[in-house]
């Protein structure tokens, strides 16, 4: 149902979606994530109300939570089993469909800036290691020492992986991708995905977060979807394209979408959850998880911060 009157910008970001227990988060700890989550809706939201883009509101957005340790994206990112911080990220522009990911990251500082320099200035869409640094020291994005993605909170997840061998990855789901998606007073939608991927992922493992289509999607006949989860069901299911094609080929609401997508990445196994931004509406969130760092606004006045599966918190 279209509402009686539709909000000309909208604006949605995610921390990451898990098994996070209320009772496992002091209140001190939900005030910092929140807080956290504000600050990237604020940065989104000033570009969007003074009439700028839904792609500069994303990557801003984006670059705010890359440099917050408490995500794992930038600053904060997860270890690999081998010890290193290897970075993803990808943005599409909704308007023209462009689109630019990079994949292996170790040194540059906001890969959300590198996937949207790959969109405007290369003539590819999927970089990947030592050939997307390249690329970004050639466009004179700003690179950093490896260790300054590295956190002691982060090695001790590891470590403590490790040492329960009972798998090859995060079972616990100690996830903290983050994303945004956007649309703007054009009616032009963007969406941003940005992560450090699994704890102890090896073998060059890639998720679904610089995946076109998997993780992240923009399509202005649809909608922008930015996803965090198990990455090889989001990838198997084609996640964030297939909440557009529901939309454009069915008719659903961004809502009835996102949920009917999230219910078929919990029959392969999936957990995870989905942001969605449609003209015309404000932003819609799905996840299986009991709880998902969100917030979301609009030019109607909304402006709302959550992290569990409740209408308060
Ligand atoms: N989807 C991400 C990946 O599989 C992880 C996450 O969302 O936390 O790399």
């Amino acid at each position: 149902m279209t509402p009686a009157n539709p909000p000309h910008w909208s604006l949605a970001v995610h921390g990451g979606a898990g098994t996070m227990a209320r009772a496992g988060m002091g209140e001190a700890q939900r005030a910092e994530h929140k807080a956290a989550l504000g600050s990237a809706l604020d940065a989104g939201a000033t570009i969007l109300s003074a009439g700028g883009s839904a792609l500069d509101a994303v990557e801003a957005a984006v670059r705010v939570l890359e440099d917050d340790s408490r995500f794992n994206a930038g600053r904060g990112a997860v270890f690999t089993y081998h010890g290193t911080n290897e970075l993803d990220a990808a943005i599409m522009d909704g308007r023209t469909r462009a689109a630019g990911a990079a994949t292996g990251l170790t040194r540059v500082r906001n890969p959300i800036t590198l996937a949207r320099a790959i969109m405007e200035q290369g003539p590819h869409v999927f970089l990947s290691g030592g050939g997307a640094e390249e690329f970004a020291r050639e466009r004179l994005i700003e690179t950093v020492d490896p260790a300054w993605f590295a956190t002691p909170e982060r090695w001790r997840q590891l470590e403590e992986l490790k040492a329960r061998g009972d798998g090859w990855f995060d079972a616990g789901l100690k996830y903290g991708t983050v994303g945004a998606v956007a649309v703007d007073a054009g009616g032009h939608v963007a969406a941003a995905t940005s992560t450090g991927g699994l704890t102890a992922k090896r073998w060059g493992r890639i998720g679904d977060s610089p995946l076109i289509g998997a993780g992240t999607y923009a399509d202005d006949r649809a909608c922008a979807v930015s996803a965090t989860g198990t990455g090889e069901v989001f990838i198997r299911v084609g996640a964030a394209h297939e909440i557009g094609a529901r939309m454009r080929l069915l008719g659903e609401s961004a809502q009835a979408a996102a949920d009917a997508v999230i219910a078929e990445v919990g029959t392969l196994g999936g957990h995870g959850g989905v942001i969605v931004a449609a003209p015309g509406a404000s932003p819609a969130f799905a996840f299986n998880t009991p709880g998902m760092y969100r917030g979301r606004a609009d030019s109607a006045g909304l402006c709302e911060v959550r992290i569990f599966d409740g209408a308060t918190d």
